[in-house]
C-alpha cells in the first residue's frame, strides 16, 4: 500500500471520525520494512497529531519476522502487537514454528507486551483446555476462534472443526479458566461473553456488537470492503479515491448488499432467546457457512451453546452467592462489579 494512499485514508478518517483504530494485517504485514511503518505512523501523526488519544494501532502478524527493533518502535508508538500462533498446534496451520517460538521467547524476556490469536482447527478442537494451559503458563493473553470455511480453508474443509467437538472443547477450556484461581490471563472470547452476560458492553467482540458502518477494510489497491474476512466481489464498496468522505462508502451498492442480507438474517434471529446478547452474529461467517441471510450456521450454533453455558454459570455464581475465591480474578472482579451495581440487566 502506498504512503500516498495511507495519507488519504488518514486524512479522510481524521476529518470525519472522533476516534479510530487501525489494524495492520495481511497476508503478513511484516513483509513490509520498519521504514514503511515509520512513514505510515508519521502520516497518521500529521493528521491526528502526535500522541493523539483519538487513534490506536494493532499489528497482527504470524510472528516470523518480529524483532527487537520493530518491538521497540511499537513500544515507542504504543502499537499493540497481536501474534497469530497456535502454540502446540501451530504446525497444523502454519510453518516455521520454532522461529516464532524463539521470537516470542525473546519478546517475553524483554518484557514486550503482545497478545495471541489462535485459530482452532479440527485437529485441535478437543485440545482447547491444553491450549489455554499452554498460554496460561507463558502468561500470554490468548483468544481462540474456530477455522471457518474461507480463505485457505475454503479449499481444505478438513481443517474446519466439527461443531459439537468445538463446543465441547471450548466449554471445557472455559470451565478450566473459570476455576483457575491463579489465572493471570483472560481467556477470549469467553471473558467477553461473561461480561456480556453480566450486561457490560463488549464492543471489541465485533461479531456480537453490530459491526456495520463501524468497520472498514482497506486493501492495498485502495478497494474498500465492509469487513476484512474475505474479499467477496459483491461486497466491494468502492475505491478510496472515489469518495470525499469515508461515510460515502457506506452508501454504495456493495454495502447495501451486505446490509440487506444482514437485516434479513437478523429478522430470523429475533425469536432466538439470546438475540439481545448475540445481535445476529457475524455476517461474513454466515455468508461462508450457508448464506448471509441465514442463521443456524456453525458459527451461530457454536456461539449459542458456548454463550448459554457461560451465561448459566455466571447466573449461578451470582444467585448462589458462591465463594468467589474459587474463581479467577477476572471473574471475581466482573461478578463483584455486578453485585455492587445490581442495576445492570441480567
Ligand atoms: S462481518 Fe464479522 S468479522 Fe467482519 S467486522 Fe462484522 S462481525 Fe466482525
Ligand atoms: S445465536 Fe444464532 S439464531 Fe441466535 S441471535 Fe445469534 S445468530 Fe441468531
Amino acid at each position: 500500500m502506498s504512503i500516498e494512499l495511507l495519507d488519504r485514508l488518514f486524512r479522510l478518517v481524521s476529518e470525519e471520525y472522533e476516534s479510530a483504530w487501525f489494524i495492520w494485517h495481511g497476508g503478513e504485514p511484516l513483509m513490509l520494512s520498519l521504514q514503511f511503518y515509520r512513514d505510515a505512523i508519521a502520516a497518521q501523526e500529521k493528521h491526528f497529531g502526535k500522541d493523539s488519544h483519538r487513534i490506536g494501532n494493532t499489528v497482527q502478524t504470524n510472528g516470523i519476522r518480529l524483532d527487537r527493533k520493530f518491538m521497540e518502535f511499537c513500544r515507542e508508538k504504543k502499537i499493540n502487537v497481536g501474534v497469530s500462533y497456535e502454540g502446540p498446534g501451530n504446525n497444523v496451520l502454519r510453518e516455521r514454528t520454532s522461529d516464532v517460538e524463539d521470537n516470542l521467547n525473546m519478546l517475553t524476556k524483554r518484557e514486550h507486551v503482545f497478545s495471541v490469536s489462535s485459530t482452532v482447527s479440527s485437529e485441535m478442537a478437543s485440545e482447547q483446555t491444553s491450549l489455554y494451559e499452554y498460554f496460561r503458563d507463558r502468561r500470554m493473553a490468548v483468544s481462540l476462534s474456530p477455522v471457518i470455511p474461507a480463505g485457505c480453508a475454503a479449499l481444505r474443509h478438513e481443517l474446519v472443526p466439527d461443531v459439537g467437538e468445538y463446543v465441547k472443547g471450548s466449554i471445557a477450556a472455559f470451565d478450566r479458566w473459570l476455576a483457575d484461581a491463579d489465572a493471570e490471563i483472560p481467556l477470549i472470547p469467553h471473558y467477553l461473553y461473561l461480561l456480556n452476560a453480566l450486561g457490560e458492553p463488549t464492543e471489541s467482540d465485533c461479531a456480537h456488537s453490530s459491526c456495520l458502518t463501524k468497520w472498514l477494510c482497506v486493501y492495498p489497491d485502495g478497494s474498500l470492503y465492509p469487513c476484512a474476512k474475505g474479499r467477496l466481489p459483491e461486497f466491494r464498496m468502492c475505491g478510496l479515491g472515489d469518495v470525499e468522505r469515508i461515510s460515502d462508502a457506506f452508501l454504495t451498492d456493495g454495502f447495501r448488499k451486505m446490509l440487506a442480507g444482514t437485516v434479513e438474517r437478523r429478522e430470523k434471529c429475533r425469536s432466538c432467546e439470546i438475540f439481545d446478547h448475540c445481535g445476529g452474529g457475524c455476517s461474513m461467517d454466515a455468508c461462508y457457512e450457508g448464506g448471509i441471510e441465514n442463521n443456524g450456521n456453525p458459527s451461530c450454533r457454536i456461539y449459542k451453546e458456548i454463550f448459554t453455558h457461560i451465561k448459566d454459570r455466571t447466573e449461578s455464581i451470582i444467585k448462589d452467592r458462591k465463594d468467589l475465591s474459587q474463581y479467577n480474578k477476572f471473574v471475581r472482579d466482573a461478578v463483584t462489579g455486578r453485585l455492587i451495581d445490581p442495576r445492570m440487566p441480567m
